[in-house]
């Protein structure tokens, strides 16, 4: 059906319990928004994949975040693995439970407006106050398997 097969990625929790698979994985963002703050002790990195490219085995745990975002985590050993809204086709990814994450580029930084003081970005990728609105993380996080034929192509290139 699907002519370009999209990488596929795989990841786990830091016990091993839950495992995934995840198709067509976007690109990696940094948010520093104060969910994400609160999630992860600091801020978060993660990819966003549609909802029906992925596959989860083992205790995994949905939590009510926040009246519109829920994450998930491992019952086991607590460790956070996805974020989604709570209508939505796409799920994001935390990029640390990732196996690896060859042919998925790092964008960004983004809800830097929310970020804590403690800590100053230093690297040189792009920053936005919030979400950035045309060819940003929308678009990326909403970008999915077959019908993102550039990153497709740059993906095959690369392997
Ligand atoms: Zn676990
Ligand atoms: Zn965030």
């Amino acid at each position: 059906m699907v002519a370009v097969v999209p990488e596929m990625h795989k990841g786990e929790c830091l016990c091993g319990a839950v495992q995934f698979e995840a198709r067509g994985l976007a690109d990696i963002w940094f948010c520093h928004c104060r969910q994400c703050r609160y999630l992860s002790g600091h801020y978060v990195a993660a990819a966003a994949v549609a909802r029906d490219k992925v596959k989860i085995e083992g205790p995994l745990k949905w939590a009510p975040f926040t009246p519109t975002a829920e994450y998930a985590f491992c019952i086991s050993c607590g460790t956070p693995l996805f974020w989604r809204q709570t209508t939505g086709h796409t799920l994001s990814v935390f990029a640390g439970s990732l196996a690896h994450t060859k042919g998925i580029e790092v964008k960004g930084h983004i809800f830097v407006a929310e970020k804590g003081d403690y800590y100053q970005i230093t690297d040189d990728l792009p920053q936005f106050p919030g979400q950035p609105h045309a060819g940003g993380v929308r678009e990326s996080f909403e970008a999915q398997g077959p019908n993102q034929s550039t990153r497709s192509n740059k993906e095959q290139s690369n392997a």
